[in-house]
């Protein structure tokens, strides 16, 4: 049964069998019930994590490592069935889906091979009297709780690390699309992963199942990715327990191209930056910074490339761009676009609310969006880019600045110098440098500011779940 919870390798149904809904975006219609998780239900999921803990972090690392690159393997194997589970309950085009398959499968692999190579040190004091050993162990059961947009890069992004570094763990997958995550737990218990070190708990109350297992001392780790406000919440319920966190937060990504940009590659890059994932992406390109010697030209390809899209059902394969993910996402965009308009920004492609069911929402270019405009504030979370014009680097650059998010910026530019100078000066985690795309299990990802705190994937990635131990041994000279 993998529309229940996911406790010590077994599924089962919630305490008092309580379930929840999840929708067929593109339909409206309900594609299953879910098993819905109690705070009983987690405080178990908690207990079975705290129990496989010791073992767990005994496991000799090539045998972590050898059950992430099975569950690797079996993902790439069954690549279209776990598409089709991402496309009927998130709703991306299957094309997308595919993509994710092998993105997420990528960090499994990539900390597979991390497994083995956690290393420690070993010096001489400053002072020559002892010796400094420095050692790395897992940091002890962890909560990892994920969004809906990308249901199984998501998870896999954080489980392939803690399975690396031999931390036990409960998930909380996003309501809105469970299943792609209880088919991943089932994957990697296929691969071989020990019952009790992957637990999946979906609920309809996080808030309540999250909650105690934040008070419990026995839990080490909370990584969250999820919107800043709920991270806020979150950090301000850690701090009770002085819980160690790691937060993958909201972005306001701004898309800069300079007149001397190659503009067919900034369009296709701006193609990628807005629509991978229907722009449903902490990464989505938020704010487009066009200077206005290219404007006219790089807003009438965009809206050309963007109003050829085909918006359909994510399972027709003749579908670009599917629905996005419920109408509150729906009227969320609506709203943010109808705001711009109304405050004088035009718009060149899209822009209505198509009647019939689904949740779709069209591919939209707004030009002469004003400074200030909630759309430039918010992130948008769908197709829509919103576009304005500067004259000078110091200009563009203050304007990328100026939000509370720091997590990615893009810049389209040919000149060297100004493509190092801003990319020094960008507060975010990630530059895009003449590219529309950073997502890479070998680069560590994360935000500056208010759009998180620590990184996944890269050389560090592993580090999140990992203690430090240092052992001062005593080096005096033999008395006698
Ligand atoms: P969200 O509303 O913050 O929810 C994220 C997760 O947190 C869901 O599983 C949600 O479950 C849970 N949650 C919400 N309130 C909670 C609480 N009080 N206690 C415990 N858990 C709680 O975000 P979303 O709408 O799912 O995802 C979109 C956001 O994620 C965007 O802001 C996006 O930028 C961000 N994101 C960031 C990254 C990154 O790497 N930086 C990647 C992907 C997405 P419920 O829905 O049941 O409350």
């Amino acid at each position: 049964m993998d529309k229940g919870l996911f406790i010590d390798g077994k599924w089962r149904a919630a305490t008092g069998g309580a379930t929840f809904p999840v929708e067929n975006p593109a339909t409206g219609e309900p594609l299953a019930e879910v098993a819905s998780a109690t705070p009983a239900d987690a405080m178990a999921a908690l207990d079975t994590a705290s129990r496989a803990q010791a073992s767990w972090a005994a496991t000799p690392p090539r045998r972590r490592g050898e059950i992430l690159r099975r569950a690797h393997d079996l993902l790439i194997e069954r690549e279209d069935e776990f598409a089709l589970l991402i496309t009927r309950e998130m709703g991306k085009s299957l094309a997308e889906s595919r993509a994710e398959v092998g993105y997420g499968a990528g960090y499994l692999r990539w900390f597979g091979e991390e497994a083995v190579r956690i290393d420690g040190s070993w010096k001489v004091s400053e002072d020559g009297t002892a010796r400094v050993l420095v050692t790395r162990q897992p940091v002890g059961p962890c909560l990892l709780i994920t969004p809906w947009n990308a249901p199984l890069a998501m998870p896999a992004r954080k489980i392939g690390p803690a399975v690396a570094a031999g931390c036990t763990m409960v998930v909380k997958p996003a309501p809105q699309a469970p299943l792609t995550t209880a088919a991943l737990a089932g994957v990697l218990a296929e691969a071989g992963l020990p019952d009790g070190v992957l637990n999946v708990i979906p609920t309809a109350d996080a808030a309540a199942c999250t909650e105690p297992l934040l008070r419990d001392g026995r839990l080490r780790k909370l990584w969250f990715t999820g919107s800043t406000a709920v991270g806020r919440l979150l950090l301000a319920q850690a701090a009770g327990t002085v819980l160690r966190t790691s937060m993958e937060l909201g972005g306001n990504a701004p898309f800069i191209v300079f007149p001397d940009a190659d503009l067919d590659a900034a369009v296709e890059g701006a193609m990628t930056a807005k629509l991978r994932n229907i722009g449903e992406a902490c990464i989505a390109a938020n704010r487009f910074h066009v200077h206005a010697d290219v404007a006219g030209e790089f807003s009438a390809r965009l809206s050309a490339r963007m109003s050829a899209l085909t918006v359909g059902p994510g399972t027709d394969p003749a579908t670009d761009l599917g629905p996005l993910i419920d109408e509150r996402q729906r009227s969320k965009v609506a709203g943010l676009v109808d705001d711009a308009v109304a405050a004088g920004a035009q718009v060149r492609t899209g822009g209505r609310v198509p009647a019939g069911p689904g949740y779709f929402y069209p591919p939209t270019v707004l030009t002469g969006v004003p400074a200030g405009a909630r759309i430039g504030r918010e992130e948008i979370f769908g197709p829509v880019a919103a576009i304005r014009t500067f004259e000078t680097e110091a200009e563009v650059l203050r304007e990328a600045n100026d939000t509370e998010f720091g997590l990615v910026g893009y810049l389209f530019t040919g000149d060297l110098g100004r493509a190092l100078r801003m990319s020094e000066r960008l507060e975010t985690g990630m530059v895009g440098l003449n590219r529309g795309y950073v997502s890479d299990p070998s680069a560590p990802f994360g935000g500056m500011k208010q759009s998180g705190i620590g990184r996944e994937g890269g050389d560090s990635g592993i580090d999140e779940y990992l203690e430090q131990k240092y052992i001062a041994i005593d080096f005096a000279e033999e008395s006698r």
